[in-house]
């Protein structure tokens, strides 16, 4: 029998399990990237691979081009568990693994929407009455509103997460939430889910834009 691999992955029910996840994540970014959502190497994307680990990309890397060795295993403080360098943001993933035992993935991107439709709004975006808002899990019409917390965009990424955090405890973990100036994180049990969030937060942000009703002033 062949010896454990001397990472975490140890049997081949988590190899397979990471494996698969390298594929998915790897096939996301290219698909997110050609969308133009993560420009210039930025956004990062995981799934979870079990109770204490997810997989996630490598900081800095291109995410229309990844490759398995630019996917990294963490655990669920955000300490590399195969030597490579997690991105600064593995904590916003690591938090929402830990307060939700039900998310299967994450996607962070930096599309223009996004940004600016965080640089605008009041800390929390409202979306209501849009057919879209039935691709989020649970919502069976669209007459639900869609409520989207925006946090102040920080490089202290600890302390961002522990506002996450606190903010979910009082408010339910909700679908998305924003950083200003900076990006989208959303979620899902799975990773066809987090995609189907992720296009249509895209969907709902350009229309929030749109549909704004003050276009004189962008301030951060
Ligand atoms: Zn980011």
């Amino acid at each position: 029998m062949k010896p454990a691999p001397s990472t975490n992955v140890s049997s081949t029910r988590s190899a397979a399990d990471y494996a698969h996840a390298v594929s998915g994540l790897i096939a996301a970014g290219a698909r997110l990237w050609q969308q133009g959502w993560c420009p210039a190497t930025s956004s990062n994307f995981s799934q979870r691979l079990g109770p204490d680990s997810c997989a996630i990309t490598v900081s800095g890397r291109d995410k229309g081009n990844l490759q398995p060795e630019d996917i990294m295993q963490v655990d669920l403080a955000g300490q590399a568990l195969d030597g490579k360098k997690p991105s600064a943001e593995t904590l916003l993933h690591t938090q929402l693994y830990r307060h939700d035992p039900e998310i299967g993935a994450i996607l962070h991107t930096h599309s223009m929407n996004a940004t600016l439709v965080s640089t605008v709004a009041p800390n929390i975006v409202e979306l209501s009455g849009l057919e879209l808002l039935k691709a989020f899990a649970g919502n069976s019409s669209h007459q639900v509103t869609l409520r989207i917390p925006v946090f102040n965009n920080t490089q202290d990424i600890a302390a961002l997460a522990s506002d996450v955090e606190t903010w979910m405890q009082q408010h339910g973990t909700g679908h998305a939430y924003l950083i200003r100036g900076h990006g989208l994180y959303t979620w899902g049990r799975d990773l066809p889910e987090t995609l189907r969030h992720l296009e249509a937060l895209e969907f709902l942000l350009e229309y929030y834009w749109h549909a704004r009703p003050d276009t004189s002033e962008v301030a951060i």
